[in-house]
């Protein structure tokens, strides 16, 4: 007998990651799993799932389900399905039950408010398994809320789902949550979406051009206090097997507070397992800075900003022209 599961989790709790983990095990056996998702979900562009760790797979819509000949499909995914109506939920009911495919449903619980989806409500009503998939709050805790976070701020009013808006989404413990309290200091790392940070990004390299070459193959890390994003690094791997820090920045109103360095020395350590040596190309101002955390000068490149920049870049109201390349040894 086929079931319908629902596999709920807060936030980040890598539930598309598992959708597509299971979609792949199917594959393997030589059998069909089709993904789909609501419609309304639009985030990840045309008819694609999408995680936060950079996974993403083809999927169809659920309003599609009527076109497609379902006989060719051993089992159905559903990603976001707290956005499914309840029509929708009894249209999978009567795929388990009338076709015997099963049907496995991922999505959140409850929304920025505390209250259930429409999809959630009627999966945790009709669903043969509900299975709990687990993420922790900043504080260790198990993250069970999901907090909609608008400029570093925790808010509680507005639409239950807001499309192509500006807020993003924090899973915390139900206390966190309901006191709006955000880690007072964390470092992630951003896999999908390191495009909105591109304002702070260009604080430390002014062309916008010059970041592409690099933030894609690069990983990005940020370092947020109190939800509000204080600084960001992007280091790389280099031709020669060594890795290189290509982007290091403070928000403007969150300088002087040693933020750099902290996100720095995170650097070290999570890069020193891969290489030996971390470079950083930087200007003569910079140098004392890097100086202080073990850096050592170890050669010129002659004419980079000239040669690279369209604009001439200032410093103590001189042209850069050289970039200045230390080192230091991990
Ligand atoms: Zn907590």
């Amino acid at each position: 007998m086929a079931k319908l599961y629902f596999r709920y989790g807060a936030m980040g709790s890598s539930k598309t990651a598992n959708a597509i983990m299971v979609q792949y095990n199917y594959q393997e056996r030589g059998q069909n799993a089709l993904m789909l998702k609501p419609r309304l979900d639009s985030r990840d562009g045309e008819r694609t799932v999408g995680s936060r760790s950079g996974l993403s797979a083809p999927c169809r819509y659920v309003e599609e389900l009527g076109e497609i000949d379902l006989s060719n499909y051993d089992c159905l995914i559903v990603d976001e399905a707290q956005f499914l109506n309840k029509a929708q939920v009894q249209q999978l009911v009567d795929i388990v039950d009338d076709r015997n495919i099963p049907v496995i449903c991922y999505g959140l619980r409850a929304d920025f408010q505390g209250n259930l989806f429409e999809g959630s409500h009627w999966l945790m009503a009709w669903a043969d398994t509900i299975e709990e998939i687990k993420t922790v709050c900043w504080c260790g805790r198990k993250a069970t809320c999901n907090a909609r976070v608008m400029g570093g701020k925790v808010v509680k009013s507005g639409e239950q789902i807001v499309l192509g808006g500006n807020e993003s989404y924090v899973a915390l413990c139900r206390k966190h949550w309901a006191r709006g309290e955000l880690a007072p200091l964390e470092i992630r790392r951003i896999s999908a979406g390191k495009e909105a940070y591109m304002a702070l990004l260009m604080e430390a390299d002014p062309s916008e051009e010059m970041i592409a070459r690099y933030l894609d193959a690069g990983e990005m890390y940020v370092l947020a206090v109190n939800g509000q994003t204080a600084a960001e690094a992007v280091v790389a791997p280099r031709e020669d097997g060594e890795w290189e820090l290509k982007n290091l920045a403070v928000a403007p109103e969150m300088r002087g507070r040693g933020y750099a360095g902290q996100l720095l020395r995170h650097l070290f350590k999570l890069v020193a397992p891969r290489c030996d040596r971390l470079y950083a190309g930087t200007s003569p101002a910079n140098v004392d800075f890097y100086r202080r955390f073990g850096f050592e000068e170890a050669y010129v490149e002659k004419g980079f900003f000239a040669d690279n920049y369209p604009e001439p870049i200032l410093e103590d109201g001189r042209a850069l022209t050289d970039m200045i390349y230390l080192v230091k040894a991990l």
